[in-house]
């Protein structure tokens, strides 16, 4: 199909949140304390709509369900990814994700949760929690019940551009002062293991200590990423991963780049800057799939985008 399916964001107030997503990125958002944008999503949480053309109205989850040959008629029961871009003005809780054999037992059919980070912007001293410090599951577990938090927990330096790839058991926390994209598996499992002792309306959130303990691994080994690319003149595709679950790239056109769309489907993040898609104008903040069999394509212009499928 030649139709390019665009894709109606769903933001989410997060106590944590910001309000870069307006100023940065012009959507409406509904508080100065949002946190995700939910580009690209079927989740139920979270079901976007098409903005445009004979699916117009009609939620992501919808056309996954009825319409399966735009996504090329795959096995999965949901569609298989999500897309987010999160504005962190504030620390998010540390937390751990479980992988799909897991989560399929601690909520059935559930997928598990991959999830990779493209730094869109940064505070110069900004910081990430990737991993832990504990040799083994006897310190692990010591650690956390003595609330040995700043020994266990493993933070690094960040900055615009860097990439990362969180596997499930990894022990995570986005800090403040952070804007990121964000391709996961469509799952919005999340066990929290420690959260500052904030108050969300006079109480703490709710931790998960028990299902924390069950999927971290231990000790902790920081996943590999791609980074190969390829460039010239008209611009440059950056392989950011490839693993079971997605292969994540980020585009720059400098001038104008046929690419094909071979996939089963393409999700596509403008990131950066405008241009054109096959003569329709995209820019910055615009999200959309590219449908099975879509083929040839142009993108034209000065802009950088993040390119996901599975
Ligand atoms: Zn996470």
């Amino acid at each position: 199909m030649k139709e390019i399916l665009f894709v109606e964001p769903i933001f989410k107030s997060m106590i944590w949140g910001g309000d870069r997503l307006r100023t940065e990125f012009d959507y409406t958002i509904p508080s100065d304390h949002t946190g995700e944008c939910w580009a690209i999503s079927a989740h139920p949480n979270g079901d976007c709509t098409i903005k445009n053309g004979s699916y117009k109205g009609k939620s992501l989850g919808w056309l996954w369900t009825n319409e399966g040959q735009l996504f090329g008629n795959r096995s999965e029961n949901k569609y298989p990814l999500l897309i987010k871009i999160i504005d962190a003005k504030k620390d998010l809780s540390i937390q751990v994700h479980p992988d799909d054999s897991y989560a399929d037992s601690y909520e059935a059919g559930a997928f598990g949760k991959t999830e990779c980070w493209y730094i869109l912007d940064c505070e110069e001293d900004a910081e990430i929690v990737i991993g832990h410090n504990a040799k083994n599951r006897d310190e692990l577990r010591s650690m956390i019940e003595q609330e040995r938090w700043r020994e266990l927990i493993r933070t690094r330096p960040i900055k615009k551009g860097d990439f990362f790839q969180i596997t499930p058991g990894t022990v995570h926390a986005i800090k403040g002062g952070t804007m990121l994209l964000e391709t996961q598996q469509n799952s919005d499992i999340t066990f929290r293991l420690y959260d500052y002792d904030r108050l969300d309306k006079g109480k703490p959130r709710l931790l998960h200590i028990k299902e924390s303990m069950d999927v971290i691994n231990c000790p902790h080994k920081d996943a590999a990423v791609d980074g190969s690319s390829i460039e010239n003149s008209s611009g440059a595709i950056i392989n950011l991963i490839t693993d079971k679950h997605y292969t994540v790239q980020r585009i720059n056109i400098y001038t104008e780049m046929i690419l094909d769309q071979d996939k089963d489907f393409m999700n596509i993040s403008v990131i950066e800057g405008e241009g054109e898609i096959d003569e329709t104008k995209i820019s910055k903040g615009d999200h959309f799939i590219l449908p099975y069999g879509y083929g040839r394509f142009a993108l034209k212009g000065k802009m950088s985008l993040i390119v996901s499928y599975k």
